[in-house]
């Protein structure tokens, strides 16, 4: 008997295995296709791997001459490119196996049949376990919908990495954290690109000032972008596809030899999640300890259909597994941070611009990365911090960053706001000279009006 059994092997599920093992419980985890999930295997890991490949040869192209440094005959072979992403996606892969061996772990691959709320049926093996708690992982799946479903051989993130040849133009549907990744890549790679974003500009959970930079940027490899548009049809003639778009005012006629649709993704909820009869709204419905509406059942990740990355199934990973081991731990969501690889970086987090409510109460102040001389240094001066403080108490309510290593940075952010920390607070910390946290420093001293260098 298991204390508990965990359905998907995901980051959220191989997490919350590792920690239930360390609270010293015995578990079982499930995986049906490859460990690791959508994150290691189709998601966050391999796009990485090529994005920096790509970051890689746009800076020898841009830069090595003002650097001083001779390089001739720049080019790449996609091949290369991809074997870098295998690479880094099996050693990611070995890791987490030999992660789950080290803490005795019980990993079986196989599809997971929940029978009751205390059996499972590992369906290739004809076995069927008992767990005292199951933790439902399963993820999510790219969503794609009408007129998209209509024509062949439509790529979603998970296909592009199957890929043998760049095409030479594609259209991506969808201006979100996908699309902006993979539009970095193909334009950065000299593909012809089209974004076709229906809201009312790219990145749409960003504010507009970081969209308007992020245009800028994408611009310059001559990216096309079509923003409050929407594909009304699609024909694949000739080898190429033909969709028909409506603007604002305009109605477009667009070509490309491939389309990629990254218009977001939904919960993967199985016939047989379906059939124990939780509360499911968009997705499995649970409380702050991530119990769901079955005493021994917990739902972490895509699944729960809220904020679908890989860090947050991780942190609800480990929530659930204290919880499952008898700790009180509940979920809190107010510092989550959110990133996105493109070039420059964007990272956010806390309160945005757009949404805050009350101007009187607060007081905003934004330092550009043109500014930092770090940045100088490496030719680089689109982007920039900008900060949201509560007016009176000086608290960081948020805070967004445009630049090289934002997604990094940003845990600067997500500390002040977890912790309740003040502009004032983290002014008065020492920021190494010359780094690009200066640009936050000089974001936090502009809530003081205390700003230096500008
Ligand atoms: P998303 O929600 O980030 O973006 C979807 C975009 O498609 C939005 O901009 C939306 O307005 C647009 N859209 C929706 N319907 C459309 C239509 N009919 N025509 C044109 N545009 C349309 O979703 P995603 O980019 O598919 O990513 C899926 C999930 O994976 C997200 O939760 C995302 O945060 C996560 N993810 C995270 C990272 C990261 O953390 N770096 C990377 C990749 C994916």
């Amino acid at each position: 008997m298991y204390d508990a059994i965990i359905i998907g092997g995901g980051p959220g599920g191989y997490v919350s295995a590792i920690r239930l093992s360390q609270l010293g419980k015995k578990v079982a985890l499930i995986e049906k296709s490859l460990i690791g999930g959508t994150c290691t295997n189709v998601g966050c890991i391999p796009t990485k791997a090529i994005l920096t490949a790509a970051h890689l040869y746009t800076d020898i192209k841009e830069k090595a001459k003002k650097f001083g440094i001779n390089v001739e005959n720049v080019g790449f072979d996609l091949s290369g490119i991809m074997k870098h992403m295998s690479k880094s996606v099996t050693m990611s892969r070995k890791g987490i196996e030999y992660l789950l061996k080290k803490n005795n772990v019980d990993l079986y691959y196989g599809k997971a049949i929940i029978k009751d709320t205390t059996h499972v049926l590992i369906e290739n093996e004809n076995r069927i376990i008992e767990g005292r708690n199951i933790v439902l992982a399963h993820g999510s799946i790219p969503t794609i919908f009408p007129p998209f479903d209509t024509v062949p051989n439509i790529w979603t993130s998970d296909d592009v990495f199957k890929m043998t040849e760049l095409p030479e133009s594609i259209a991506i549907i969808g201006g979100g954290v996908i699309g902006i990744e993979f539009a970095t890549f193909f334009s950065a790679l000299g593909v012809n690109v089209t974004i076709v974003e229906i809201a009312e500009h790219i990145l749409p959970y960003e504010d507009k000032d970081v969209s308007e930079e992020i245009k800028k940027a994408l611009k310059k490899n001559k990216v096309k972008i079509l923003e409050k548009t929407k594909v009304e049809k699609i024909s694949f003639n000739n080898n190429e596809y033909v969709l028909k778009t409506t603007g604002e005012n305009k109605e477009e006629t667009i070509t490309a030899k491939k389309v990629l649709v990254a218009v977001g993704r939904k919960p993967n909820i199985p016939d047989d999640v379906k059939a124990l009869g939780l509360k499911i709204e968009r997705g499995i419905v649970t409380d702050k300890t991530l119990k769901t509406s079955i005493d021994n059942i917990y739902a972490i990740g895509d699944i729960r259909g809220q904020i679908m990355l890989a860090h947050v199934a991780m942190y609800e990973g480990i929530v659930a597994a204290h919880n499952i081991a008898g700790d009180k731990k509940e979920m809190d969501y107010t510092a989550v941070p959110s990133i996105i690889f493109s070039n420059p970086e964007v990272a956010s987090v806390g309160l945005k611009e757009k949404d805050v409510v009350n101007q009187e109460e607060i007081k905003i102040f934004k330092f550009p990365v043109s500014a930092n001389g770090r940045a100088r240094t490496m030719e680089e001066r689109i982007g920039f911090a900008k900060v949201i403080a509560h007016k009176e108490t000086g608290k960081i309510l948020g805070l967004t960053i445009v630049s090289p290593s934002a997604t990094d940075m940003i845990m600067e952010g997500v500390i002040a706001i977890k912790y309740g920390l003040t502009a004032e607070q983290l002014a008065d910390s020492i920021h190494p000279h010359p780094t690009l946290t200066e640009t936050l420093l000089g974001a936090f001293e502009g809530i003081e009006n205390l700003a230096i260098h500008i």
